[in-house]
């Protein structure tokens, strides 16, 4: 993180979230348009447009004429600045104070906007240096690119791969980290990240019905398409 980004505190919570989520779903390939955030922050559109307006004020974001939001430069460096103390927390709290990884990301959503510059380093050194948060998603500053880091790592949807493929869980899609029912489903079911599981059947869209996975030690597992869908995965 920068010193600007660091002294450039001035943004809102909320702002910071918009931040986050209009991030996530680019580095997902998902279009960001008002409606899909009204939905995910659970708020009425006019409060979406009100505040995605301010954002267009700062200089955080862009709107084109079809009303998709993108992030300005400005916008990409202080989301990444908002991510990467988010995902440290996720770290710390998990590999320092002992938590589960389903228990955090509410935790670092609280705290992540008011780390300073000097605990943030404080506490890189003493994780060691780590790449990912424990949901797999790619702390922006440690890994090369975090905007591709998708790409990079050839990742594709769950829901979306080969039935009969053994694929690895790369991460859990941060866009649904905050879904606190589906972390806790996938942590009971020992679905973490690094796990080879493969598709046996699924929708070909993320609807209401079910898609079957099957973990390596041959047992199967049926979880919403939905979830699936969340799931990035590895050719293992
Ligand atoms: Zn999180
Ligand atoms: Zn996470």
């Amino acid at each position: 993180m920068s010193e600007t980004v660091a002294h450039d505190a001035k943004a809102s919570e909320v702002v910071e979230q918009y931040l986050e989520t209009i991030y996530n779903m680019g580095m997902e390939g998902d279009v960001v348009i008002g409606a899909r955030l009204a939905e995910k922050f659970k708020v009425a559109p006019p409060t979406v447009t009100e505040t995605l307006k301010r954002m267009v004020r700062d200089g955080y974001i862009e709107m084109d004429s079809r009303r998709q939001v993108t992030l300005t430069p400005k916008g990409v460096e202080h989301a990444e600045g908002v991510l990467r103390r988010h995902r440290l927390t996720e770290r710390f709290l998990v590999d320092m104070l002992g938590m589960q990884w389903h228990q955090v990301h509410e935790e670092a959503c609280r705290l992540e906007h008011y780390i300073s510059g000097a605990v943030e380093a404080r506490v890189v050194a003493s994780l060691g240096l780590p790449t990912t948060c424990p949901h797999g998603n790619p702390i922006p500053g440690s890994v090369p690119d975090a905007r591709n880091y998708l790409k990079d790592q050839g990742a594709i949807r769950l829901l979306l791969a080969e039935p009969g493929q053994p694929m690895r869980l790369l991460l859990v899609s941060e866009v649904v980290e905050d879904e606190e029912a589906i972390i806790h489903y996938l942590h009971d079911r020992g679905i973490v990240p690094g796990t080879e599981l493969s598709l046996v059947s699924g929708p070909p869209e993320p609807d209401e019905s079910d898609a079957v996975l099957a973990l390596a030690d041959g047992s199967q597992l049926t979880i919403p398409a939905r979830v699936a869908y969340a799931l990035w995965v590895v050719p293992v």
